[in-house]
């Protein structure tokens, strides 16, 4: 699915329209998006043979990211750094200081950003907070960067996974490629599951509506949905057991041009009452951890 950048555009000035108070954070996520379909549009990043896909495995709840090597030391790591160090401090001013140093030390040589992909997705953290430390930047900052050359990378490789897992079967609810939990669903009237979206890879996969995605409890009365009132596409997903949260959109018509990533970014008002009410996210990511 090749995406332009008006269409991006397009769908991002739409839901600032739909939803006004998510102006800021779209308009801060807005060069990092195009800057992504930009370097994947440069074609740099070559496609590398993927071998060792186990279907047994897989079908057991081994995501592909654990089977296979999506990242290779030969990626061009250093001009995705300056790519998008250059749109993350476009979007974030505040952490302009922080993509400066991390440039300059891949630059230099003094930090390899593969360090971080060579054991992926173990041991993440550890290797932020050491980074952050020696160089010094805050945490988040790396994990905003770290987490869209994640992106690119897997954007790129995806097809050739997605084309490897043909119709093996896969019952998780967490991502059949990159093994990350979704961060919005979109419900669809014509089928009976829900389609889950991953933002660490940008996959797609269906799984059942009565059941947790995060915990696998099957709730026989129908889960938990929190609607904000006079907003029937828009809603957040609850589970009582494990008191985790995932945001939702019913789409009602195929109109527009749906980008997953953007609704998320557009419906963090949901985020905000979910968390106000003691439930967790399914998974962190750079627009749904507040502070304080
Ligand atoms: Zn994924
Ligand atoms: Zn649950």
């Amino acid at each position: 699915m090749k995406q332009s950048i008006e269409t991006l555009s397009g769908i991002m000035d739409r839901e600032i329209e739909k939803n006004p108070h998510s102006r800021e954070i779209i308009g801060a996520f807005r060069p990092v998006l195009i800057a992504r379909i930009r370097f994947l549009g440069k074609r740099k990043l070559k496609s590398i043979p993927l071998p060792g896909f186990d279907p047994i495995r897989f079908t057991g709840g081994v995501s592909l990211v654990r089977q296979l090597q999506f990242f290779s030391p030969d990626d061009p790591w250093r001009e995705m750094v300056s790519a998008m160090t250059a749109a993350i401090k476009e979007g974030f001013p505040s952490l302009r200081e922080d993509m400066d140093r991390l440039e300059k030390a891949g630059r230099k040589g003094v930090l390899d950003i593969f360090d971080y992909f060579r054991t992926f997705p173990d041991h993440g953290e550890d290797i932020i907070k050491l980074w952050s430390a020696d160089l010094p930047a805050s945490p988040q900052g790396i994990a905003l960067l770290l987490n869209q050359l994640t992106r690119i990378v897997l954007e790129r490789r995806r097809p050739d996974a997605v084309a490897l897992i043909g119709d093996t079967e896969w019952k998780k609810g967490y991502c059949p490629v990159c093994g990350a939990f979704p961060t919005i669903a979109l419900i669809e009237e014509k089928i009976t599951r829900r389609w889950l979206h991953c933002s660490q890879c940008g996959h797609d996969w269906l799984f059942s509506r009565v059941i947790c995605p995060y915990c696998e409890f099957e709730a026989q009365e129908g889960m938990d949905f929190f609607y904000v009132e006079n907003r029937t596409q828009e809603a957040a997903f609850s589970c009582d057991k494990c008191q985790r949260y995932l945001v939702t959109l019913n789409r009602v018509s195929d109109l527009n041009d749906h980008e997953l990533d953007v609704s998320a970014l557009s419906l963090t008002h949901l985020d905000v009452i979910m968390q106000g009410k003691g439930f967790f996210p399914m998974v962190n990511c750079s627009w749904n951890t507040f502070e304080g």
